[in-house]
């Protein structure tokens, strides 16, 4: 039997936003590529977001390389983003298999294998895409919570959790964002380790992706990193954040030392979420590739600002496609 891997010039692990924009660079140079993606649709992360998140900026800000977000009114749906995405895959025929689940890749003498269950592939090129979105991080408190706990990456919107009481936790943009709304059907203690830091009401998310622009280029020019600390504070203001805040529906308590402390029916956590690199987590060292020929792209601030961000990943996927593409005899244009 013919049991030789199906081999490709480079393979990406993940087809969310990450993965399609690094796909589009290499494919319009001609790199023979091939995208794995474990979803059964395409729309990356974007498919698992709760149902009320709206993007912290309007579609003109929120574009990939090439193609730019279709207009929208008003701060788009993640229903918008997955259409947006979907549509981008078949404008640009890139090549996603579904579902394949990556579960390790092994590098040997040059070449990569990429294994999924019993099937696997070979190439000399590796992206890792995976994202965060199936990496939630709760942190560790002592004591015990009685209640049901949820995470920002399995909340379900409001229903469950009528006329109950909820304790959420995290003072960034998810827990703003889930506090408020729970405030008008449940009674909502917001926990926080510091004082929520409100950006003025005037400014969205744009303000975040020009510092996050400011920061890649400066430390493309080798110059100090100006980092993510900002007067102008972090929490996106959006309208329904705004009347929770106002009407005092949304109020901070200082963070809880122990689970002991809380008396609630629900406990969300809005903790953030870690890189998914499960598949290729003995292939780096300290966050950087031991090998050549393995990329990541997306993720957040250990693969560069703003890689995490729609509109910010695109000079990620180029650089790492015009590598890939130079490695094999051509050019990104
Ligand atoms: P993902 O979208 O997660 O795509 C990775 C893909 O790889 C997924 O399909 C995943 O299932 C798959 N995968 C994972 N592991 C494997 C494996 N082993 N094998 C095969 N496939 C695998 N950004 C903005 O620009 N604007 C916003 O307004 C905004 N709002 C956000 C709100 C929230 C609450 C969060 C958490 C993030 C937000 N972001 C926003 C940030 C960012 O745009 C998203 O997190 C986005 O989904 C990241 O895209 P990605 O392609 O890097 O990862």
């Amino acid at each position: 039997t013919d049991w030789t891997p199906e081999h490709h010039e480079a393979i990406i692990i993940g087809g969310g936003q990450a993965g399609l924009a690094t796909a589009y660079y290499l494919l319009r140079s001609g790199v023979d590529t091939l995208v794995l993606d474990n979803q059964p649709n395409p729309g990356g992360g974007w498919l698992h977001v709760w149902p009320s998140l709206r993007l912290f900026s309007t579609a003109e800000f929120s574009n990939l390389p090439g193609w730019p977000m279709p207009p929208y009114d008003g701060f788009p749906p993640a229903c918008h983003v997955v259409d947006y995405l979907a549509a981008y895959e078949r404008r640009y025929r890139i090549p996603v298999q579904r579902p394949v689940t990556v579960n390790e890749v092994i590098y040997e003498k040059g070449t990569y294998h990429v294994w999924a269950g019993t099937k696997s592939w070979t190439t000399e090129n590796v992206v890792a895409a995976t994202g965060t979105w199936s990496a939630p991080f709760v942190p560790s408190h002592p004591g015990t919570f009685a209640g049901t706990q949820w995470h920002s990456a399995n909340y379900p919107g409001t229903t469950p959790f009528r006329s109950t009481t909820v304790a959420v936790v995290g003072g960034a943009n998810s827990g703003a964002q889930i506090a408020a709304e729970l405030t008008s059907v449940a009674e909502v203690t917001w926990y926080t380790r510091q004082p929520p830091r409100w950006m003025p009401d005037e400014v969205d998310g744009r303000v975040l992706f020009r510092r996050n622009r400011l920061r890649a280029l400066a430390l493309q020019r080798g110059e100090p990193d100006p980092g993510t600390d900002s007067a102008l504070g972090d929490i996106v203001v959006l309208p329904e954040v705004r009347r929770a805040r106002d009407t005092g529906r949304l109020q901070a308590t200082p963070m809880f030392t122990s689970l002991d402390e809380i008396d609630a029916d629900h406990l969300i956590w809005c903790t953030g979420f870690r890189s998914a690199i499960g598949p290729i987590r003995r292939l780096l060292d300290h966050g950087r590739p031991k090998h050549p020929g393995l990329h990541v792209v997306g993720y957040g601030d250990w693969t560069g600002p703003g890689a995490a961000t729609i509109t910010g990943v695109g000079p990620y996927a180029k650089q790492a496609a015009r590598r890939i593409a130079a490695s094999v005899g051509r050019t990104v244009k």
